[in-house]
């Protein structure tokens, strides 16, 4: 009998809405399986490796299919799981299967004709190769660097992309991304004295033999200086080398000498020890046999607990109960930069061996965690970023969101537009697992939720060993400029509050908003300030590389001497940033050893972690940063944290601003005072009266949440409305003005008053387009169902559009 031939469906790595049919050649049906890749042409001579995702399907009317080529997985790599996860984010979150597999999928899935390629620098050669594979690495050993499509034309098209993944998955050939220089921080080198020069006496003859070589009796002393006589002590070599200014070679020389020996440590924990027995105190106890009694009937769970109070370790106790039987964790953190701290301290308190999951990692590592979660059953504990929800997981039971009140946990940058905690909900709910969200400044939803029984609720009151909560200050910067006690940016209190601080030997966190060193340049002359060709925002000076950089597009430029407009050379930079901040301190402080993480900082491979060690480590006094150093870190001895200037945080145009400073004012002031003495805040503000400080210096989030759900629920802002923005995009500003007020009529068609807008965003233009926003804001009880497919006919008539179909359309549904 004659069977019609196999069609199936595909998806594609593209930003495309729906999955294509091809037909397959019987002698490779019996290979081809949904979850698996497979290799098919598309458009004009280019070849993708895309997805099975449905099987069987029927061709659509008046097309004819091409063939795929070839089948390139054993196994499925993709979960019947994961699809339907994937199917619910794209309805959701109203975005094409083709995005949500892009955000999905690691990297090295995701091979296509553009992708480059080189050889492992570490690969020798044992393993026996077929042919296709011995010329792809036969070709990569003369050159350094192909695209896939190089290779393509060298050999069979159809079989090169499956020689190419399988090279991948032994790790003999690596994709470009992991040859970026900001790769996963992995290894960390550390310098101890070596083990016969560890007694005093010894140590003083090899000072006194140094003075003749004054470079290497300097690095000796400094060494000394940062481990504070603890001759066992290893510091870190970067960190030495800094506070020295000494050279590598300067180092190698004393190393040579045997006075130093150098080991290399993971960057994250040595080993698992599983050693640190968690014994949880009174207000934890009660927490965790909260969480656990409301789990029995709640999908979700919010610890409230203020900062200090151990939520990590409540988290811990929950995680070790679910391994034991035999489920998977998966922990999420919002910032990439907590992860190292946090694995230490979790394979202390869990034992378990930990996966860590996030774009630091190389593609060739998320590949491994990939395939490892694949074929594995339970007891495992993932550490990541949103992108980890992703993961094919097959029996989780429990998903953390640590901070979950953090925007990171939302994907900004592309679609789909999803929000990694309600889409654990989803998940979570889908396969019987539960949610433990936690935070000392919880989302206004969250608690509404929990609030609404809707979510369980526990709550953690006091700091664990009852240290106190930090006392807040306020400083009123009107009254301190007009009494001319300003240094600089800082007022006399903030500098008296510093001095205080270093002579009790403790450390001081200094929180600014900006990075850079100043974020405007003008000409005092004409008025000309510097701004972006392609944004319309003022470029920001950076004194370390003497140009002005665009934060938004990366545009750059030398400092001009003189004004492009006048001519004059009186230009000027005003306000201030992260740098000019630490430049400010140096004069101050001279003594005091001070250091700077922000983004410019921190892209360095091991950057972040080296601040973080060196500031554990006791060998920096002052830590200046931006958002980063609020975040959920864990330092024992910071006495004083300093905000520079409080009130950018709250002059937004936007009905979160109120609760975004809180939080942030909240969460930095957290880092003070975790353990033993009481820590104290400094706020410079120019408007002492603001509400919002009056409820951070109370540490009363009851009541900031009261006067932010009132005002929602009369504004008609969440939870009380949902919101889905829409974003028009396009370099012709009259041209998308117009686009935009087409596609708000569509809108207006179905959902009339309840669309807002189009309106100008508080950045008119970003990277050289102009965007129009818009707003469709739907009161509690609207079907959602009914929305979305209103919104994807409004879609489609765009994009069917002669001429405005040529505008970008963003749809974000719940923006934060
Ligand atoms: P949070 O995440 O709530 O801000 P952490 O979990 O970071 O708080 O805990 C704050 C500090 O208190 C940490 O240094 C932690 O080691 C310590 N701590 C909290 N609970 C315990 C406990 N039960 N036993 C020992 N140390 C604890
Ligand atoms: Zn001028
Ligand atoms: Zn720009």
């Amino acid at each position: 009998m004659l069977e019609s031939p196999l069609h199936i469906q595909v998806i594609l790595p593209l930003a495309l809405r729906g999955a294509f049919t091809y037909r397959v050649p019987e002698e490779i049906a019996p290979d081809v399986e949904v979850g698996k890749r497979v290799v098919v042409p598309f458009g004009k001579r280019r070849y993708y490796s895309v997805l099975v995702y449905k099987m069987g399907v029927d061709v659509p009317k008046g097309t004819r299919p091409k063939d795929i080529s070839y089948v390139m997985d054993d196994i499925p790599v993709v979960t019947d799981l994961q699809f339907t996860f994937w199917e619910w984010i794209s309805d959701y979150y109203i975005s094409g299967l083709g995005p949500v597999m892009n955000t999905a999928l690691p990297n090295a899935l995701k091979l296509s004709s553009r992708t480059s390629v080189s050889l492992h620098p570490e690969f020798d050669s044992y393993e026996e190769f077929s042919d296709d594979e011995r010329m792809i690495i036969a070709q990569l050993s003369t050159h350094e660097q192909m695209e896939v499509s190089q290779l393509e034309a060298l050999a069979s098209k159809r079989s090169i992309q499956r020689a190419i993944s399988s090279l991948l998955k032994k790790g003999v050939v690596i994709t470009s991304e992991e040859m970026k220089p900001q790769a996963k921080p992995r290894m960390i080198e550390r310098i101890e004295l070596s083990a016969e020069f560890r007694d005093e006496e010894r140590l003083n003859e090899t000072i006194e033999s140094l003075s003749n070589a004054p470079k290497q009796f300097e690095l000796l002393m400094r060494f000394l200086e940062i481990t504070g006589g603890d001759i066992k002590a290893a510091v870190n070599r970067t960190l030495l080398l800094q506070r020295s200014s000494a050279s590598p070679a300067i180092l190698r020389s004393l190393l040579d000498k045997g006075v130093f020996s150098s080991l290399e440590i993971l960057a994250h924990g040595e080993e698992s020890t599983g050693d640190q027995e968690v014994v949880l105190n009174a207000d934890q106890r009660d927490a965790l046999v909260d969480l656990k009694a409301q789990f029995e009937e709640k999908i979700c769970a919010l610890l409230y607990g203020v900062t200090g109070s151990g939520k990590t370790m409540v988290y811990a106790e929950l995680i070790k109960e679910m391994l034991a039987q035999g489920k998977q964790v998966l922990y999420l953190v919002p910032e990439i930069a907590l992860t190292t701290q946090l694995v230490e301290r979790m394979k202390k308190l869990v034992g378990e061996e930990v996966h860590v999951y996030h774009s630091r990692f190389t593609d060739r590592e998320r590949l491994t965690t990939w395939m490892r979660l694949l074929d594995s059953g339970g007891e495992e504990i993932v550490i990541g970023a949103r992108s980890a929800l992703f993961l094919p997981f097959h029996n989780l039971g429990l998903i953390i969101v640590d901070e979950e009140h953090e925007t990171s946990f939302k994907q900004h940058e592309s679609a789909p537009h999803y929000h990694a905690r309600d889409a654990a909900i989803w998940l979570a709910n889908k396969v019987g697992a539960k949610v433990l969200i936690g935070s000392a400044t919880p989302a206004v939803e969250s608690m509404f939720s929990a609030r609404r029984n809707k979510f369980g609720l526990a709550e953690l009151k006091r700091r664990y060993a009852d240290v106190q909560m930090p006392s807040i200050h306020i400083v009123d910067m009107t009254k301190s400029k007009r009494a001319d006690v300003m240094d600089a940016s800082f007022s006399g209190e903030l500098v008296e509050g510093i001095k205080a601080a270093l002579t009790q030997k403790q450390q001081v966190i200094l929180f600014q908003n900006r990075r850079g060193y100043a974020p405007y340049l003008m000409c005092e002359s004409c008025g000309w300030s510097a701004e972006c060709v392609n944004c319309d925002v003022n470029l920001t000076f950076h004194k370390h590389f003497e140009k002005m950089l665009c934060h938004y597009c990366g545009y750059s430029y030398k400092l001009p001497k003189h004004c492009p407009q006048c001519q004059s050379a009186k230009m000027k930079v005003k306000g201030f940033g992260t740098e000019k901040i630490e430049s400010q301190l140096e004069n101050i402080f001279p003594e005091a050893r001070i250091a700077r993480m922000d983004l410019d900082t921190t892209r360095k491979k091991n950057a972040f972690q080296n601040l973080i060690t060196a500031f554990e480590e006791g060998s920096i006094d002052i830590l200046v940063g931006t958002q980063m150093v609020t975040k959920g870190l864990d330092f024992e001895n910071v006495g004083l944290v300093g905000v520079l200037n409080a009130d950018g945080l709250w002059n937004r145009p936007d009905f979160r601003a109120f609760e975004r400073a809180f939080q942030l004012l909240t969460q930095v002031s957290g880092r003070a005072g975790r353990k033993g003495r009481r820590g104290r805040v400094m706020i410079q503000t120019y408007r002492v009266n603001h509400p919002v400080l009056e409820y951070v210096v109370n540490h009363s989030y009851e009541a900031m949440y009261q006067h932010q759900i009132a005002e929602r629920q009369q504004f008609l802002y969440p939870p009380y409305a949902r919101i889905i923005q829409f974003k028009l995009m396009h370099q012709d500003a009259k041209f998308n003005r117009e686009a935009a007020q087409f596609f708000a009529g569509l809108l207006r068609e179905r959902f009339e008053r309840r669309v807002l807008g189009p309106e100008e965003p508080p950045i008119p233009r970003i990277r050289g387009r102009y965007i129009r926003q818009i707003y469709l804001k739907l009161e509690q009880g609207v079907s959602l169902g009914k929305t979305r497919q209103a919104i994807w006919e409004c879609i489609d008539i765009l994009e069917g559009h002669e001429s405005y179909r040529k505008v970008k359309l963003q749809v974000d549904v719940d923006p934060v």
